[in-house]
C-alpha cells in the first residue's frame, strides 16, 4: 500500500488542533485520545505525532525514539486505563482496503472493559 501521507486526514487534523479530542495522554511523539465511535466501555486510540500512514510505514520510517515512545505511552495508557489486570485488552490496527482502514494516519485501537468478539467476520 501506499506511504503517501495526506496531510487532510482527520488525525492530522486533531494533531494540528483544528478539531477537539478527548485527549488521555500525550507526549512529544504520541497522542491517545478517546474514539468518537467507542466499540468497548474502554475505546482509545494513540497515534504517533509523525505523519506515517500506517503500522509497516511507522515501523520502517520513524526515529528508533518515536517508536519507543509510542509504545511505551501505549503501555501506560492501558494501565491507566485499568487494561493491565487479568481481564487484558485488545490493540489492532488497520490497514489500507482490506483492513478497512478509514483515517490514513497510523493509529491503534485499544479496547477493553468487556468480553470482545472475534476479530475476523
Ligand atoms: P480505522 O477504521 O481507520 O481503523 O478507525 C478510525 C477510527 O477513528 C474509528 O474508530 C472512528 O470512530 C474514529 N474517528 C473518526 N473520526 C474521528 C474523530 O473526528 N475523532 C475521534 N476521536 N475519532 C474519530
Amino acid at each position: 500500500m501506499s506511504w503517501t501521507y495526506d496531510p487532510t486526514n482527520i488525525f492530522a487534523r486533531i494533531l494540528r488542533g483544528e478539531i477537539p479530542n478527548r485527549t488521555v495522554m500525550e507526549t512529544p511523539h504520541t497522542l491517545v485520545f478517546h474514539d468518537i465511535r467507542p466499540l468497548a466501555p474502554v475505546h482509545v486510540l494513540a497515534i504517533p505525532k509523525g505523519a506515517y500512514v500506517s503500522l509497516d510505514h511507522f515501523a520502517a520510517e520513524a526515529a528508533e525514539v518515536e517508536i519507543m515512545d509510542f509504545h511505551r505511552t501505549v503501555a501506560k495508557t492501558c494501565a491507566i486505563l485499568g487494561l493491565t489486570g487479568p481481564d487484558g485488552f485488545r490493540a489492532i490496527t488497520n490497514a489500507g482496503a482490506h483492513g478497512l482502514q478509514e483515517v490514513p494516519h497510523y493509529h491503534l485501537h485499544i479496547l477493553g472493559g468487556r468480553v470482545l468478539g472475534r476479530l475476523v467476520e
